[in-house]
């Protein structure tokens, strides 16, 4: 520890000449994290050797989103009270820290389970790297100017990045069509919490294979040079801000082969170094899970770099099906990544080559096993002109996975039906999770205190099944202990939303909060009309002994996606509408919080007094944000899908507030017919509702009626050539929502019945720790050693 004060001044005085008290925020955040790395370094080394020693399993994922990296990893080594301490006596408040940007490296959900995961295996010692991009850019910033997203870049290595150290020694170059270029390994520390041991998370950088000398040049070759650089870097530039959609675009089919191949590389050299050019145990030292389709490239890449030692195509793929795993993250038709076959010709000829040879292979082997023609139709991973990753991901894994139960029991009903029909061993449920080091421990440490009163131990930071010990003691004493820490949480909440976004939120209402990214199929725009719904009733003084509310959302909507940015407008069109009415705005409040991101959510999640988790049911694969809710005591008020499932599961569904069509009520619906414009016509509360959407109650930028609103209101009523009326059943949904929501609120007035229910939460969370998940992948898909 004194330690670590030492190194940190000896950095600051090398790198800046300056003493600690005089350093920048940013000059301290880099010099502290570099104090940090030194500190680890042993640790970190002797984890290495004793990786390379074993079986090993990689996380190939084209998204990381870590967050803010200093109070984690202080967290984790155990120093974070220590150091907060040691710099005040210097005068300096650990809260600078604030000011330093997340590392943005993913979207939402997805890139979040990568950073859980990481964090968990690191923990529970499970030899577990994760291989990924070191975008420049990472995910875009939010504004919100006059109720409408506006983006803005997020570069975030311009405080310098401590945390990640260069490896210049081990680049490999990377070769497309007409372009090579060099892969540069970044490598950043996961620190376990409780152990020594640390694990590796290898991000790649795309360079110019060549160290120009400018100077040089003449015109002509310094323009070529000035290129090269300029096409190698852009591979690496930005990260794609789609979520659950994909988007074919040739840069983002570089982004993924670029780091497969360069992870792919680097196993081999690795390997290499002990076995020589013998690869007969390659498949059982290494294992590779590919979080969704994105690094599927890595299947053939392997295959081709197999095929250069000197196999044959048949026992290299053998070696590539023992070695993969794929997990499934959606359902949805719009994300299932299906790449042109030209473009993948136009880009890396040779790996589409190889995927040619693997979907014969594959018809050839469905004939063999007897399957019929039709389905064997549906099974082709190259499908007229298009590749089917995720056909192609299933076909060459040793196991597939759902992230949560319902999720793969509609995989092996639904979308992987034929190939559950012929290959039933393959496929296993790994319901999600989240780190309870980040999401209990470090942003909740008044509850994390109380919890460890009750269980008798802090051992919960690394065995979460200990919050059941809960159960036996919420009594009156504990539920007002835990109300009154909420109420704190709250009252912080209030003061970061005052100082991120400027708003004035009542710390004594209910926190009623949806954060997520923004989509369709996740219903956002069902929650505004619910709000809309209450509304309107207090305004007719319909609705009495409501408890006021304060409605909370954050949500980045991806920049292309129209009707996503109209409900981020519609949204804070209703807010501007319910926040000043003198008859309402004592009642109900509406924010919307810009710039949703990891660090806002550590301060939300703790805050919220119901969660909303409204997707449509069968749409969202499991959720990770219900999780982090309900460990901080939140219950849910969602729908039967995802997780949510297995969260009412276990807590009970009398402890959390579940609405709506059930995946039956919607297939049957599908199949028998769903009008959602006669439902909107023999309601006419539901009708007034939506049709605030067009009558003018509301401005969205467009004439009357032409505006961006005008095109969700269709959507709603109208069939149109690509998309039923009203796909997501917000229609259908909405009166029970509204009921539930209702129900809510006057159960929320009875202070120690709903505190009873938010500790039932708690102690019930126990399933949905990371750590649960990853010794499960570590026990039946990878086989790896895991702390006894
Ligand atoms: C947990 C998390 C998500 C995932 O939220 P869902 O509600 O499961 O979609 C997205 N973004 C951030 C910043 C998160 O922390």
């Amino acid at each position: 520890m004194g330690n670590i004060m030492e190194k940190l001044e000896l950095t600051a005085q090398s790198m800046y000449c300056k003493k600690i008290e005089e350093l920048t925020p940013a000059e301290l955040h880099y010099s502290l994290g570099k104090a940090v790395m030194g500190e680890i370094a042993g640790n970190w080394e002797a984890s290495k050797i004793k990786h390379d020693s074993e079986r090993r399993a990689y996380y190939f994922s084209a998204e990381f989103l870590m967050g803010r990296m200093m109070y984690n990893n202080l967290y984790c080594l155990g120093i974070l009270e220590d150091v907060t301490k040691l710099l005040k006596k210097k005068g300096i408040d650990i809260n600078v820290f604030e000011d330093i940007d997340d590392a943005a490296l993913g979207n939402g959900g997805l890139g979040r389970l990568a950073a859980c995961f990481l964090d968990s295996a690191a923990t529970q010692e499970v030899p577990l790297d994760g291989y990924g991009i070191r975008y420049k850019y990472g995910l875009f910033k939010q504004l919100i100017e006059n109720g409408y997203q506006v983006e803005t870049a997020d570069n975030w290595q311009r405080f310098e990045d401590p945390w990640c150290n260069r490896v210049e020694d081990e680049a490999v170059t990377v070769s497309f069509k007409g372009q090579t270029v060099k892969a540069v390994p970044y490598d950043m520390a996961v620190i376990g919490c409780k152990t020594t041991n640390i694990n590796t998370l290898r991000l790649w950088q795309a360079e110019a294979v060549n160290d120009f000398d400018f100077t040089a040049f003449n015109n002509t070759e310094y323009n070529n040079a000035v290129q090269e650089k300029n096409d190698a870097e852009n591979i690496t530039k930005v990260l794609y801000p789609n979520d659950n959609k994909y988007e074919g675009k040739v840069l983002r089919l570089k982004q993924q082969y670029f780091f497969c191949s360069a992870s792919l590389q680097d196993i081999m050299r690795r390997y290499k170094k002990k076995h020589g050019n013998d690869f007969s145990f390659f498949a059982k030292e290494n294992t590779i899970q590919l979080n969704d389709t994105h690094p599927v490239s890595c299947v053939p890449e392997l295959v081709r770099l197999l095929m250069n030692e000197g196999f044959n195509f048949d026992d290299a793929f053998e070696i590539a099906r023992k070695t993969f795993n794929y997990t499934n993250h959606t359902v949805l038709g719009e994300a299932l990544e299906k790449w042109p076959a030209d473009l993948m010709t136009q880009v890396i000829p040779e790996i589409y080559h190889i995927i040619c040879l693997i979907a014969n292979k594959c018809q050839e082997e469905l004939t063999a096993k007897g399957v019929h023609e039709d389905t064997k139709a549906k099974m082709r991973i190259i499908d007229g002109n298009v590749v089917h990753m995720a056909r192609l991901a299933t076909y060459a894994s040793t196991y597939v996975n759902g992230v949560a139960e319902l999720h793969t029991e509609i995989l092996k009903a639904d979308v992987l039906k034929e190939w559950y029909q012929v290959y039933p061993e393959r496929f296993q449920n790994k319901t999600n999770g989240i780190t309870q080091r980040r999401w209990l421990g470090l942003c909740n440490p008044e509850l994390s205190a109380l919890i460890t009163e009750k269980v008798g131990s802090d051992a919960w930071l690394t065995d979460l099944s200990l919050l059941e010990k809960l159960n036996d003691s919420i009594d009156t004493r504990t539920i007002t202990k835990f109300n009154n820490i909420k109420k704190k949480k709250k009252q912080q909440l209030a003061d970061y939303i005052k100082k991120m976004d400027g708003y004035d939120v009542n710390p004594d209402s209910i926190y009623d909060i949806q954060v997520k990214r923004l989509h369709e199929y996740k219903r956002q725009l069902l929650n505004a009309f619910s709000i809309m719904t209450i509304y309107f009733r207090l305004k007719d003084k319909k609705l009495k002994n409501w408890t006021p509310t304060t409605f909370i959302f954050g949500a980045k909507a991806a920049p292309g996606y129209a009707r996503a940015k109209a409900i981020i407008k519609y949204i804070n069109e209703i807010a501007k509408l319910v926040n000043n009415d003198p008859e309402t705005k004592d009642l109900l409040q509406v924010y919307f919080i810009s710039n949703y991101n990891v660090s806002y959510a550590e301060k939300i999640v703790v805050a919220a007094d119901l969660s909303e988790q409204t997707s449509t049911a069968g749409l969202e694969a499991s959720g990770t944000g219900n999780m982090k809710f309900m460990l901080n005591g939140a219950p849910t008020l969602g729908t039967l899908d995802g997780a949510n499932v297995e969260i009412a599961e276990c807590a009970g569904i009398e402890n959390e507030y579940i609405f709506g069509a059930k995946v039956e009520d919607i297939e049957r619906m599908k199949k028998e017919g769903y009008h959602p414009k006669a439902l909107y016509d023999a309601n006419p509360e539901i009708k007034r509702v939506v049709d605030t959407l067009i009558d003018g109650t509301f401005d969205d930028g467009g004439a009357q009626g032409e505006g961006s609103f005008k095109e969700l209101h269709d959507s709603l009523l109208k069939d149109s050539s690509w998309q039923k009326a009203d796909n997501y059943f917000l229609i259908y949904d909405l009166p029970d929502y509204v009921d539930t929501k209702i129900r809510a609120n006057t159960e929320y007035a009875n202070r120690k019945e709903f505190g009873k229910k938010c500790l039932i939460n708690i102690a019930n969370a126990g399933k949905f720790s990371s750590d649960r998940t990853i010794l499960q992948y570590a026990k039946e898909i990878w086989h790896t050693s895991y702390k006894k």
